[in-house]
């Protein structure tokens, strides 16, 4: 409780952004502080230390940022789940429903093998769309994925209730209603 509580004191509310109404949950003030981002990067890797995952795969585009650095830790290989058109190679791909239209992930073919285990981690979790959307992508070429995670979960929201309800194990950090 008091990391979660150090961690939450380091995220920044910026409140009708992007849009009128919404509180955007911001982390960069957790990767601007050399010492939170390390105790925040050290919950994960204690996590995931013992389970020894293949891989862990990140979520476009913050997922990137605290994957990598555990992946590095681990010494395991990281994986990045992309939006749409930006992997040069052969993909698969995941559509989800967004409030207002849909998006599409991608991942490469051979980014991951069959019986591969994997974690799957992003920054927050709100309607859990792009993370379940990330789970069926990586279940598609055989990994095991097992658990997701993410600082932040918007309960509320109920996605982290449809990440578990979809078989997904979850991991978060600190709660905002
Ligand atoms: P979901 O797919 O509805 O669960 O939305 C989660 C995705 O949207 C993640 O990739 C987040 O990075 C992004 N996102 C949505 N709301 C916020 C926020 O308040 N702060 C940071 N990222 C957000």
């Amino acid at each position: 409780a008091l990391t979660a509580d150090y961690i939450r004191s380091h995220i920044r509310t910026v409140p009708d952004w992007p849009a009128p109404g919404v509180q955007f949950r911001d982390i960069t003030p957790l990767l601007q502080n050399p010492k939170v981002f390390r105790v925040l990067i050290d919950e994960f890797v204690h996590r995931w230390f013992d389970l020894k995952p293949d891989a862990v795969a990140g979520l476009d585009a913050r997922g990137f940022i605290l994957g990598a650095v555990v992946a590095y830790e681990l010494n395991v290989g990281f994986v990045p789940i992309r939006k749409k058109g930006k992997l040069p190679y052969t993909t698969v791909e995941e559509s989800y429903e967004l409030e207002y239209g849909s998006a599409t992930v991608e991942m490469h073919t051979d980014a991951v093998k069959p019986g591969d285990r994997v974690v799957l981690i992003d920054d927050l979790i709100a309607t859990g769309g792009t993370m379940t959307a990330g789970l069926r992508l990586l279940q598609k070429l055989g990994a095991e994925v097992i658990e997701g995670a993410a600082i932040v979960d918007l309960p509320e929201l109920g996605g982290s209730r449809r990440i578990r309800d979809a078989g997904l194990p979850l991991f978060t950090l600190v709660d905002y209603d």
